[in-house]
């Protein structure tokens, strides 16, 4: 049984790449009938922001990605958030250091400063490592004697893992492939802080294993960990979980990663940044906000990594499910494009009912107190190809339940000549003879008419567009009359004659 969690910690408001890994992770579980889990990593409490936890559960929900176990959602691996979860790390630090794979460690800030600062001057960057830990405050150089002295009086400690000296270590990701370490590189990670709280490290390998954890999929920043975890779950004799590390997020223009910034110009948080942090002087909305459709969004973050390697670009949620492949998802980082988001969100509009545009639509009208008996369904029919956002179709379709006040002087220059006024009374006359008023009668007999007479389509076709639009722009001339109807086109064409 496939088991997969999205692990983020409440700091703030979810951003695209945190949303992308949500999703892959929510795919990847859906595909194979696995569990989708949230687990709330906040044992750094410096940094914890409230209501960031609800953040990100109604980001998920109204991306429709919703999770299977998680807080407020309790299995029988919770619970979720680590805050609570806290009387479960402890003994495996312990167990850790009476294998002699981990150590106690009593260096202060101040010593580690100092130390810091003497490799400097000597232009060497100090790593805690095997190297060095035999010479620092810390149960590898102190007697049991000592290091039993310093524990009963309550001296601050951490607990270090002791990587292994010198070992080559070969890892694998299922994106990136095979990858060789040497652990005389890594340095020697804190495992569990004095504040008696676990790191990071810890807490998470932990508790991807008591969960049961399959398969880890996470962001490219965490591939610098992967070596550690190995070993953790070495060290602790359990099976590791299958890593996937996705791309990183580059920005739109120029060079480098998406950085936090960015994303708040970008307006990428699913709702505004002000819902999480009320003194962020620097607001932004979301996409939720901006008239993003979830469909849109989740198809534009489907392809921050991933492509199904056809032209296939617009996908459901259903559609990704069966597609996605974790194998397909590139190495290389993944431009993050704000225009193809709005492309995204164009083709998933186009692809809602009618009958949900136009309720939506009705709403509009309703905001801006038209009441109409106009025929909505085909109003919203004959604009909605050009609309991004559904707020677009009320200025799309506002000439429809309002004649022109003023009109486009560079088109009335353009369509408006001296013999338009008397070919608009000829018109006037052919409009009123027609009987049935479907765009398909209007269109033939208007057609007609301008053929027979030899007038020529632009000398009808433009002053006809104006009169009804107010500019050039528009549906097609002939499903406007029809809609407006016979006499409201007639008034139209008279209001600009006189
Ligand atoms: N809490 C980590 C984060 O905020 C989780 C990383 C992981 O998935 O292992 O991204």
């Amino acid at each position: 049984n496939i088991r997969v969690r999205f692990a983020p910690s409440p700091t703030g408001p979810l951003h695209i790449g945190g949303v992308r890994t949500a999703l892959f992770n929510y795919l990847f579980a859906k595909q194979n009938n696995g569990t989708f889990i949230l687990r709330i990593e906040d044992t750094d409490q410096k940094r914890y922001v409230p209501g960031a936890e609800d953040y990100i559960t109604e980001s998920l929900n109204w991306c429709n990605i919703p999770f299977d176990e998680g807080p407020g959602k309790e299995g029988k691996y919770g619970p979720y958030r680590q805050s609570e979860r806290k009387h479960l790390y402890k003994q495996y630090a312990d167990q850790l250091i009476n294998e002699g794979k981990a150590y106690y460690a009593f260096d202060t800030a101040e010593d580690l400063d100092t130390l810091r600062k003497q490799y400097e001057s000597e232009k060497k960057t100090f790593i805690y490592n095997w190297s060095n830990r035999e010479h620092l405050q810390n149960s590898l150089s102190l007697t049991q004697d000592q290091i039993n002295k310093k524990l009963a009086s309550g001296e601050p400690y951490v607990i270090r893992f002791k990587t292994p000296a010198d070992e080559i270590l070969s890892l694998h990701d299922e994106i990136r492939g095979s990858i060789t370490i040497q652990t005389k590189t890594l340095d020697d990670k804190i495992l569990f802080k004095s504040d008696g709280m676990p790191t990071y490290h810890l807490a998470n390998i932990v508790d991807d294993h008591l969960m049961e954890i399959t398969h880890v999929i996470r962001g490219e920043e965490w591939l610098p960990s992967l070596a550690l975890h190995v070993l953790l779950y070495q060290s602790l004799g359990w099976e590791a979980p299958t890593f996937a590390h996705l791309p990183l997020i580059l920005k739109p223009i120029g060079k480098g990663k998406l950085s936090k910034r960015d994303g708040d110009k970008l307006g990428f948080p699913v709702f505004p940044l002000e819902w999480v942090d009320p003194k962020n002087s620097e607001t932004s909305s979301g996409y939720k906000q901006d008239g993003y459709l979830p469909e849109a969004v989740v198809n534009m973050l489907a392809f921050l990594g991933w492509n199904p390697g056809t032209e296939q670009e617009i996908f459901s949620l259903e559609e990704l499910i069966q597609q996605f492949d974790l194998k397909k998802v590139n190495k290389a980082g993944a431009k993050f494009d704000p225009e193809k988001t709005k492309w995204f969100q164009q083709q998933h509009l186009q692809n809602l009912s009618l009958q949900v545009l136009t309720s939506n639509f009705k709403n509009q009208l309703e905001d801006h107190e038209i009441t109409t008996n106009l025929d909505l369904s085909r109003i919203v029919q004959s604009v909605k190809e050009r609309a991004t956002f559904s707020t677009d179709l009320w200025n799309l379709s506002e000439f429809y339940f309002q004649a022109p006040k003023n009109y486009d002087p560079k088109a009335s220059k353009k369509a408006w000549k001296e013999d338009t006024n008397s070919l608009m009374s000829s018109l006037i006359n052919e409009i009123n003879n027609i009987k049935q008023f479907d765009t398909e009668t209007v269109t033939t007999s208007i057609k007609q008419w301008i053929t027979s007479s030899e007038i020529g389509f632009g000398k009808i076709m433009m002053p006809l567009r104006l009169s009804l639009v107010g500019s050039l722009q528009g549906p097609d001339v002939f499903e406007i009359i029809s809609i407006l109807g016979k006499e409201e086109t007639v008034r139209r064409i008279q209001q600009l004659q006189t």
